[in-house]
């Protein structure tokens, strides 16, 4: 028998590309699956940006590029944090990955050692604890429920930081739970941080886009300023230009980080592919009003979605402020239930008797609570929330 490695043995593979493919499966075998597992914008790519990389392959972008990015598009990440984020960073605080994801795992293998402890709210992204297992790190999960609008108290970030803990993730607006935290909340934060100068912060700013306020976005860095030599700022084009498929995110922050996460990429992946990185380059120098009218159709989704989750039996969802999630708690109809008994039997269930495919919240560190990707179109959550119903009946 093959033996593999204890590090491969401590995760797992992500829950919500199971679902997906879950879906995709038994849609291939003919039946008429409505999946809202996936965490990807159902819009194309805009015109511009497949023209640029076009362009770009005929003019010869097939090569090897820099480990960190070409000078062009470093450059625009460089004006892009200057324009839209008020924020300053020198080209060796720049590096770009092959997505947000690694980004994030490019982060852990850079700071972790053995036993050092990252703190990471839930509901969470589902890879932030696993990237961290894979440094040998140790994810400290810090429970932020509906009760308290998914939002972790500075109470809560004060109890949780010991000696050991060298990383505090903020992902706002939230995958899965839609949630922004305002300024005054960040302030919050930050007073208590500042107590911890050990402490690193990652702010995962990959759904800054895809927000309904009128006030401007906020992170960590534009809350607290005097942060800034202690925060690395994560985005990317995924979410924001519906470009998952071209793997394209990028980071900002304290040279020596960047430049030790940058030496990990040297030597994993290299650069992300220099076509992506054209592709990338024109999405954040080119017109930016195919964002607003994505936006617009995801804020229309979510209103109908979360009053429609809200409006059933057991059932509380709160409104979101950005991303293109709902995450209704659902423990009361899994209580009001005798056949079923917890968040992941009830999502087997629906995807079983009314072929509707979500990811329960358990994959999030929320168990009670459903994932519904509104990344769909208004006719297939109608749908869906139809089948629920009949589900509930
Ligand atoms: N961060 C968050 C919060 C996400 O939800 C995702 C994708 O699901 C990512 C980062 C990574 O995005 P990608 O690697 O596709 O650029």
């Amino acid at each position: 028998t093959l033996t593999l490695s204890q590090r491969v043995s401590r995760v797992k593979p992500s829950p919500t590309l199971a679902v997906t493919a879950r879906a995709a499966e038994m849609r291939a075998a003919g039946r008429d699956v409505i999946g809202l597992g996936a965490g990807e914008p159902d819009f194309d790519t805009p015109d511009h940006i497949k023209e640029a990389a076009i362009a770009a392959i005929r003019a010869g972008a097939t090569r090897y590029t820099a480990v960190d990015g070409t000078p062009e598009l470093k450059q625009a990440v460089i004006d892009k944090f200057q324009r839209e984020n008020g924020l300053d960073y020198a080209p060796d605080q720049i590096l770009v990955s092959c997505g947000g994801k690694q980004s994030f795992f490019n982060l852990a293998q850079a700071l972790l050692n053995t036993g050092d402890e990252v703190i990471i709210p839930s509901p969470y992204w589902v890879s932030y604890p696993d990237m961290v297992l894979l440094a040998d790190g140790n994810p400290v999960i810090v429970d932020a429920g509906i009760e308290q609008g998914f939002k972790v108290l500075p109470e809560q970030l004060e109890a949780a930081i010991t000696p050991r803990t060298r990383l505090v993730v903020i992902n706002s607006p939230s995958n899965p739970t839609g949630m922004a935290y305002d300024r005054a909340e960040l302030e919050a934060l930050g007073e208590v941080l500042r107590r911890h100068p050990q402490v690193l912060i990652a702010t995962d700013d990959m759904y800054e886009h895809i927000r309904w306020a009128d006030e401007p976005f906020v992170n960590i860095v534009n809350a607290c300023p005097d942060l800034y030599e202690r925060t690395i700022v994560l985005n990317g084009v995924s979410k924001a230009y519906a470009m998952t498929g071209w793997r394209i995110g990028y980071a900002g922050g304290p040279a020596p980080l960047i430049q030790a996460m940058k030496k990990i990429q040297s030597q994993s992946t290299s650069n992300p592919a220099a076509v992506s990185q054209a592709a990338a380059c024109a999405a954040l120098n080119g017109d930016q009003a195919c964002i607003a009218t994505m936006r617009k159709a995801f804020k229309q989704r979510h209103d109908y979605l979360v009053a429609a989750l809200d409006a059933l039996p057991g059932v509380q969802c709160l409104p979101g402020h950005g991303t293109f999630y709902a995450f209704p708690d659902m423990q009361g109809l899994i209580d009001a239930r005798s056949d079923v008994h917890t968040d992941i039997e009830l999502a087997e269930k629906l995807i079983e008797e009314v072929n509707v495919a979500l990811v329960p919240g358990s994959a999030f560190g929320a168990p009670g609570y459903m994932r519904l990707s509104f990344a769909t179109s208004l006719e297939t959550l109608q749908e869906a929330i139809r089948r629920i119903s009949q589900f509930l009946e």
